[in-house]
């Protein structure tokens, strides 16, 4: 196995990895970045991304995340492959193993993202980024005056079908259960607002189009005597049925959440192990946007360059 040494070692490439690696790069901290198994995040399987500031005419995400990389190695960050097994932060310099690699850093700062939950219908990797999406702040745009559907009965569902009524000319809200989960505040405002139908006890099955989203097929009240099968005519499909922290080996490692999120403390990036850091969705719950996973990048830059500092390094 070969050993590296560093100062700061970032985990993860989506915007809070790089821009880390652009501000630790910066401060000449000579960053190693690890890109895990979807080097750019989420961003790759994105198509347009109109709301990350400075792109005025809009970018595609692989484009934006090649920007980012290529910013980080103009400042010096070393991007290496691999997918983290296991880390040990016992003690510093803290260790993070890969199949093939050892890392020995001074501080890590963890960005490996979140991903978004679906459905697992074979039609939703058929159609993705062609009326499939995960994120309506994202891609609502494209649908002004079209007809939607969102999937979940949370918090996000109501806020994203709230969000896309504002847009879309039909949003239905399709849940799988007799009542919406969400907070009441968010399903009174649901309830009143005209474009958004309620289909209760309603689960997907599967989607059509000729090239892109036309329609779903949707069951109601399955495996009763009631058990309906019928198409709406859709051309955007959103999923907001939560998403997962990418954490899994980092259990028992540091303080998550109960579902799983690195817990960070007020709004810095400093997890419960002094030198150990998280900034993007892996820690963020609430926004989950490419913009503020970006600006929790550079805040764990800046908080892990001053650890050093603290720390006479
Ligand atoms: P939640 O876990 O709260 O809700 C997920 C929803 O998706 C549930 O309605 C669940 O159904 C449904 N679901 C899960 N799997 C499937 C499936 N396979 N098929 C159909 N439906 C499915 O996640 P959210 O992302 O909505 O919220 C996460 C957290 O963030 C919550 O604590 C929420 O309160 C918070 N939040 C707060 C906001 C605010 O205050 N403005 C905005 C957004 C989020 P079921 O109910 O049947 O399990």
């Amino acid at each position: 196995m070969q050993v590296h040494t560093t100062k700061c070692l970032i985990i993860g490439a989506g915007p809070a990895g790089y821009t880390a690696g652009i501000y630790a790069g910066r401060a000449n901290m000579q960053p190693i970045i690890i890109e895990g198994p979807q080097p750019g995040g989420q961003l790759i399987t994105t198509t347009e991304v109109e709301n990350f500031p400075g792109y005025h005419e809009g970018v595609t995400g692989p484009k934006m995340m090649e920007d980012l990389r290529n910013q980080c190695l103009r400042f010096g960050a070393a991007i290496v492959n691999g997918i983290v097994a296991d880390v040990d932060f016992s003690e510093r310099p803290f260790a993070v193993r890969t199949a093939t690699d050892e890392y020995r850093a001074e501080t890590v700062i963890i960005c490996t993202g979140a991903a978004a939950r679906y459905l697992g219908l074979p039609d939703e990797k058929k159609y993705q980024g062609l009326g499939v999406s995960a994120c309506a702040t994202c891609d609502g745009f494209f649908y002004r005056n079209r007809n939607v559907a969102v999937v979940g009965g949370g918090d996000t569902a109501c806020e994203e079908a709230l969000y896309l009524a504002g847009l879309a000319k039909k949003v239905y809200l399709i849940v799988r259960k007799d009542y919406l989960r969400a907070s009441k505040v968010m399903q009174k405002r649901v309830f009143e607002n005209e474009k958004i139908e309620v289909l209760f006890n309603t689960n997907t099955v599967g989607l059509f189009g000729q090239d892109v989203v036309e329609g779903a097929t949707v069951v109601t009240h399955k495996g009763t005597e009631n058990e309906n099968e019928y198409n709406i005519a859709i051309d955007g499909f959103f999923l907001a049925i939560g998403h997962t922290p990418n954490t899994k080996f980092l259990e028992g490692k540091l303080e998550l959440d109960p579902q799983g999120y690195i817990v960070v403390k007020g709004q810095g990036a400093e997890t419960n192990i002094p030198g150990v850091f998280a900034a993007g969705d892996v820690a963020d719950p609430v926004f989950q946007q490419a913009i503020s996973a970006a600006g929790m990048g550079c805040r764990a830059a800046i908080q892990a360059e001053r650890f050093l500092v603290e720390h006479g390094e």
